[in-house]
Protein backbone atom coordinates (compact mmCIF):
# COMPACT_ATOMS: atom_id res chain seq x y z
CA UNK A 1 0.00 0.00 0.00
CA UNK A 2 1.35 3.31 -1.09
CA UNK A 3 1.04 6.52 1.33
CA UNK A 4 -0.60 9.53 -0.02
CA UNK A 5 1.12 12.03 -1.84
CA UNK A 6 2.36 15.02 0.34
CA UNK A 7 0.25 17.64 -0.94
CA UNK A 8 -2.88 15.62 -0.47
CA UNK A 9 -1.83 14.56 3.28
CA UNK A 10 -4.24 16.95 4.82
CA UNK A 11 -7.23 15.44 3.19
CA UNK A 12 -6.56 11.46 3.85
CA UNK A 13 -5.31 9.32 6.60
CA UNK A 14 -1.94 8.15 5.01
CA UNK A 15 -1.30 5.52 7.09
CA UNK A 16 -4.21 3.67 5.57
CA UNK A 17 -4.68 4.98 2.52
CA UNK A 18 -5.38 2.95 -0.86
CA UNK A 19 -3.96 5.18 -3.48
CA UNK A 20 -4.92 3.99 -6.89
CA UNK A 21 -4.11 7.58 -8.70
CA UNK A 22 -0.77 8.63 -10.14
CA UNK A 23 0.36 11.50 -8.51
CA UNK A 24 -0.17 13.98 -11.69
CA UNK A 25 -4.10 12.88 -11.96
CA UNK A 26 -4.18 14.23 -7.77
CA UNK A 27 -2.39 17.16 -8.91
CA UNK A 28 -4.78 17.67 -11.71
CA UNK A 29 -7.73 17.22 -9.50
CA UNK A 30 -6.35 19.41 -6.90
CA UNK A 31 -6.26 22.08 -9.60
CA UNK A 32 -9.13 21.63 -10.69
CA UNK A 33 -10.63 22.15 -7.12
CA UNK A 34 -8.87 25.47 -7.13
CA UNK A 35 -10.17 27.01 -10.61
CA UNK A 36 -12.75 24.81 -11.43
CA UNK A 37 -11.53 24.35 -15.12
CA UNK A 38 -14.02 21.55 -15.85
CA UNK A 39 -17.00 24.16 -15.81
CA UNK A 40 -15.17 25.32 -18.91
CA UNK A 41 -15.70 22.34 -21.30
CA UNK A 42 -19.44 21.13 -20.24
CA UNK A 43 -20.43 19.54 -17.10
CA UNK A 44 -23.69 17.60 -17.85
CA UNK A 45 -23.64 13.89 -16.92
CA UNK A 46 -24.53 12.79 -13.68
CA UNK A 47 -22.78 10.78 -11.92
CA UNK A 48 -23.31 7.66 -8.93
CA UNK A 49 -20.24 6.89 -6.02
CA UNK A 50 -19.63 3.59 -4.75
CA UNK A 51 -19.23 3.63 -1.01
CA UNK A 52 -18.13 0.69 1.27
CA UNK A 53 -16.79 1.39 4.79
CA UNK A 54 -17.02 4.96 6.38
CA UNK A 55 -15.11 5.68 9.87
CA UNK A 56 -12.96 2.39 10.50
CA UNK A 57 -14.15 -1.12 10.98
CA UNK A 58 -13.31 -2.47 14.61
CA UNK A 59 -10.33 -4.71 15.23
CA UNK A 60 -8.81 -3.87 11.79
CA UNK A 61 -7.21 -1.40 9.65
CA UNK A 62 -9.63 -2.11 6.77
CA UNK A 63 -7.66 -0.97 3.38
CA UNK A 64 -11.29 0.31 1.81
CA UNK A 65 -12.12 2.44 4.48
CA UNK A 66 -13.22 6.27 4.37
CA UNK A 67 -12.29 8.45 6.92
CA UNK A 68 -14.95 10.44 8.31
CA UNK A 69 -13.11 13.79 7.99
CA UNK A 70 -12.04 12.36 4.12
CA UNK A 71 -16.06 11.44 3.78
CA UNK A 72 -17.79 15.04 5.06
CA UNK A 73 -14.93 17.12 2.50
CA UNK A 74 -16.07 14.78 -0.71
CA UNK A 75 -19.74 15.63 0.53
CA UNK A 76 -19.28 19.17 0.80
CA UNK A 77 -17.23 19.56 -2.09
CA UNK A 78 -19.61 17.81 -4.28
CA UNK A 79 -23.26 19.05 -3.03
CA UNK A 80 -21.38 22.61 -3.49
CA UNK A 81 -21.68 22.08 -7.05
CA UNK A 82 -24.35 20.11 -8.25
CA UNK A 83 -27.60 18.36 -7.28
CA UNK A 84 -28.27 15.24 -4.64
CA UNK A 85 -30.77 13.05 -5.67
CA UNK A 86 -31.31 9.16 -4.99
CA UNK A 87 -30.39 6.68 -7.45
CA UNK A 88 -33.88 6.02 -8.33
CA UNK A 89 -34.25 9.37 -9.61
CA UNK A 90 -31.16 9.59 -11.28
CA UNK A 91 -31.83 6.32 -13.34
CA UNK A 92 -35.17 7.02 -14.55
CA UNK A 93 -35.26 10.78 -15.57
CA UNK A 94 -33.27 13.17 -16.89
CA UNK A 95 -31.97 17.10 -16.27
CA UNK A 96 -30.18 19.54 -18.02
CA UNK A 97 -27.84 19.75 -14.89
CA UNK A 98 -25.53 17.46 -13.58
CA UNK A 99 -26.78 15.12 -10.49
CA UNK A 100 -24.87 13.06 -8.11
CA UNK A 101 -25.84 9.40 -5.88
CA UNK A 102 -25.00 8.42 -3.10
CA UNK A 103 -24.68 3.95 -2.86
CA UNK A 104 -23.20 2.09 0.05
CA UNK A 105 -21.99 -1.77 -0.60
CA UNK A 106 -21.99 -4.29 1.69
CA UNK A 107 -24.14 -3.03 4.72
CA UNK A 108 -21.04 -2.33 7.10
CA UNK A 109 -22.23 -0.96 10.31
CA UNK A 110 -20.28 1.86 10.36
CA UNK A 111 -22.32 3.67 7.81
CA UNK A 112 -24.92 3.98 9.84
CA UNK A 113 -22.75 5.51 12.84
CA UNK A 114 -20.63 7.56 10.78
CA UNK A 115 -21.89 8.46 7.53
CA UNK A 116 -25.65 8.97 7.67
CA UNK A 117 -25.05 12.03 10.10
CA UNK A 118 -23.05 13.53 7.65
CA UNK A 119 -25.13 12.72 4.92
CA UNK A 120 -27.98 13.93 7.48
CA UNK A 121 -26.15 17.40 7.65
CA UNK A 122 -26.33 17.67 4.07
CA UNK A 123 -29.55 16.43 3.34
CA UNK A 124 -28.13 13.73 1.12
CA UNK A 125 -30.31 10.53 -0.27
CA UNK A 126 -28.40 7.70 -0.25
CA UNK A 127 -28.83 3.90 -1.28
CA UNK A 128 -27.69 1.23 1.17
CA UNK A 129 -26.98 -2.47 -1.13
CA UNK A 130 -27.47 -5.07 1.75
CA UNK A 131 -26.40 -9.00 1.76
CA UNK A 132 -28.65 -10.09 4.30
CA UNK A 133 -26.65 -13.36 4.88
CA UNK A 134 -24.75 -10.87 7.21
CA UNK A 135 -27.00 -8.57 9.16
CA UNK A 136 -26.80 -8.98 12.79
CA UNK A 137 -22.85 -9.98 12.23
CA UNK A 138 -24.47 -13.74 11.52
CA UNK A 139 -21.84 -15.87 9.18
CA UNK A 140 -19.25 -13.90 10.30
CA UNK A 141 -16.68 -15.84 9.35
CA UNK A 142 -17.60 -16.03 5.91
CA UNK A 143 -18.26 -12.46 5.91
CA UNK A 144 -14.55 -11.36 7.35
CA UNK A 145 -13.01 -13.84 4.10
CA UNK A 146 -15.51 -12.57 1.39
CA UNK A 147 -14.32 -8.74 2.00
CA UNK A 148 -10.93 -9.65 3.36
CA UNK A 149 -11.17 -7.97 7.12
CA UNK A 150 -8.91 -10.40 9.18
CA UNK A 151 -9.69 -12.82 11.94
CA UNK A 152 -10.15 -9.70 14.53
CA UNK A 153 -12.98 -7.54 12.62
CA UNK A 154 -15.76 -7.58 14.82
CA UNK A 155 -19.52 -5.50 14.84
CA UNK A 156 -18.94 -5.15 11.19
CA UNK A 157 -22.54 -5.61 9.45
CA UNK A 158 -25.45 -2.88 10.38
CA UNK A 159 -28.07 -5.16 12.75
CA UNK A 160 -31.76 -5.87 11.73
CA UNK A 161 -33.11 -2.62 14.01
CA UNK A 162 -30.44 0.17 12.78
CA UNK A 163 -31.81 -1.57 8.89
CA UNK A 164 -35.21 -0.87 9.89
CA UNK A 165 -34.54 2.64 11.13
CA UNK A 166 -32.62 3.64 7.90
CA UNK A 167 -35.46 1.91 5.96
CA UNK A 168 -38.57 3.79 7.69
CA UNK A 169 -36.70 7.35 6.36
CA UNK A 170 -37.53 8.69 3.00
CA UNK A 171 -33.82 9.97 2.24
CA UNK A 172 -32.43 6.54 2.72
CA UNK A 173 -33.16 3.49 -0.18
CA UNK A 174 -32.53 0.03 1.08
CA UNK A 175 -31.17 -2.05 -2.39
CA UNK A 176 -30.19 -6.19 -3.07
CA UNK A 177 -26.81 -6.88 -2.96
CA UNK A 178 -27.57 -10.66 -3.10
CA UNK A 179 -27.74 -13.28 0.00
CA UNK A 180 -24.06 -13.44 0.53
CA UNK A 181 -21.89 -11.41 -1.40
CA UNK A 182 -21.53 -14.32 -4.08
CA UNK A 183 -20.00 -13.81 -7.50
CA UNK A 184 -22.91 -14.70 -9.61
CA UNK A 185 -21.21 -14.86 -12.72
CA UNK A 186 -19.47 -17.93 -11.22
CA UNK A 187 -22.56 -19.81 -9.61
CA UNK A 188 -23.11 -23.56 -10.95
CA UNK A 189 -26.34 -22.51 -12.31
CA UNK A 190 -29.54 -20.40 -13.04
CA UNK A 191 -31.58 -21.59 -9.63
CA UNK A 192 -28.02 -20.78 -7.67
CA UNK A 193 -27.83 -17.62 -9.12
CA UNK A 194 -31.71 -16.99 -8.66
CA UNK A 195 -31.51 -17.99 -5.07
CA UNK A 196 -28.85 -15.59 -3.91
CA UNK A 197 -30.79 -13.12 -5.77
CA UNK A 198 -34.32 -13.60 -4.87
CA UNK A 199 -33.35 -15.02 -0.99
CA UNK A 200 -31.76 -11.82 -0.30
CA UNK A 201 -34.82 -9.78 -1.77
CA UNK A 202 -37.51 -11.48 0.23
CA UNK A 203 -35.57 -11.55 3.66
CA UNK A 204 -34.93 -7.43 3.38
CA UNK A 205 -38.67 -7.00 2.30
CA UNK A 206 -40.35 -9.24 4.82
CA UNK A 207 -38.02 -8.00 7.83
CA UNK A 208 -37.93 -4.24 6.68
CA UNK A 209 -41.33 -3.49 5.25
CA UNK A 210 -39.88 -1.48 2.15
CA UNK A 211 -40.31 -2.30 -1.77
CA UNK A 212 -36.49 -4.10 -2.66
CA UNK A 213 -36.32 -2.70 -6.09
CA UNK A 214 -32.46 -1.47 -6.40
CA UNK A 215 -29.75 -4.12 -7.26
CA UNK A 216 -26.21 -4.32 -6.58
CA UNK A 217 -23.90 -6.45 -8.54
CA UNK A 218 -21.04 -8.00 -5.93
CA UNK A 219 -18.21 -7.71 -7.17
CA UNK A 220 -19.28 -6.20 -10.60
CA UNK A 221 -19.67 -9.78 -11.61
CA UNK A 222 -22.38 -10.85 -13.98
CA UNK A 223 -23.68 -12.83 -16.57
CA UNK A 224 -26.72 -13.48 -18.80
CA UNK A 225 -28.52 -15.39 -16.13
CA UNK A 226 -28.29 -12.85 -13.73
CA UNK A 227 -29.04 -9.92 -15.56
CA UNK A 228 -32.38 -11.60 -16.36
CA UNK A 229 -33.01 -12.48 -12.89
CA UNK A 230 -32.49 -9.15 -11.74
CA UNK A 231 -34.27 -7.70 -14.93
CA UNK A 232 -37.10 -9.64 -13.81
CA UNK A 233 -37.26 -8.94 -10.06
CA UNK A 234 -35.77 -5.21 -9.85
CA UNK A 235 -36.10 -1.66 -11.52
CA UNK A 236 -32.89 -0.52 -11.47
CA UNK A 237 -28.81 -2.53 -10.92
CA UNK A 238 -25.55 -0.96 -10.47
CA UNK A 239 -22.46 -1.91 -11.73
CA UNK A 240 -18.79 -1.44 -10.66
CA UNK A 241 -17.77 0.22 -14.04
CA UNK A 242 -15.89 2.82 -13.20
CA UNK A 243 -17.63 6.07 -15.76
CA UNK A 244 -20.15 9.02 -15.97
CA UNK A 245 -23.95 8.33 -16.32
CA UNK A 246 -24.55 8.59 -19.91
CA UNK A 247 -27.49 9.66 -21.51
CA UNK A 248 -30.44 7.68 -21.58
CA UNK A 249 -29.10 5.35 -19.26
CA UNK A 250 -30.43 1.58 -18.50
CA UNK A 251 -31.57 1.60 -15.63
CA UNK A 252 -30.47 -2.07 -15.40
CA UNK A 253 -26.74 -0.74 -15.89
CA UNK A 254 -25.82 2.18 -13.60
CA UNK A 255 -22.02 2.41 -13.59
CA UNK A 256 -20.26 4.20 -10.53
CA UNK A 257 -17.34 5.94 -9.44
CA UNK A 258 -15.42 4.34 -6.87
CA UNK A 259 -15.43 7.43 -4.26
CA UNK A 260 -12.43 5.54 -1.75
CA UNK A 261 -10.00 8.65 -2.68
CA UNK A 262 -9.36 12.13 -1.78
CA UNK A 263 -11.84 14.75 -1.57
CA UNK A 264 -10.18 16.90 -4.45
CA UNK A 265 -10.07 13.82 -6.18
CA UNK A 266 -13.66 12.12 -6.17
CA UNK A 267 -14.81 15.98 -6.79
CA UNK A 268 -12.71 15.75 -9.88
CA UNK A 269 -13.35 12.09 -10.83
CA UNK A 270 -17.23 13.22 -10.99
CA UNK A 271 -16.91 15.77 -13.68
CA UNK A 272 -17.15 15.03 -17.66
CA UNK A 273 -13.35 16.48 -17.96
CA UNK A 274 -11.95 14.01 -15.90
CA UNK A 275 -14.54 10.94 -17.58
CA UNK A 276 -13.11 12.22 -20.97
CA UNK A 277 -9.33 12.12 -20.13
CA UNK A 278 -10.40 8.62 -18.29
CA UNK A 279 -11.00 6.79 -21.19
CA UNK A 280 -8.86 8.83 -23.27
CA UNK A 281 -5.79 7.28 -21.45
CA UNK A 282 -7.51 3.76 -21.39
CA UNK A 283 -7.28 3.95 -25.54
CA UNK A 284 -3.79 5.61 -25.51
CA UNK A 285 -3.19 2.44 -22.86
ZN1 LIG B 1 -19.95 -5.75 -2.25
Amino acid sequence: MTPVPAPFAESADSRSWPESRPGAWHALASLEQRTRFASLFGNRRDAVLLYHSVGGVPGIDYRWDVPVHVFRDQIRRIAARYELVDLETLATTETSTKRVAITFDDGFRNVYEHALPVLSEFDAPATLFVNSAFVDDENLDRLRERHDLGAAAHDVSLTTDQLQEIAAQDRYTIGNHTFSHANLAELPDRGAVAAEILDAKEWLEDRLDVAVDCFSYPYGGFDERAAEVVAETHEIAVTSEPSLVGPSPNPLAIPRLDACLPASTVAFEVTDVAARLRSLVRRVG
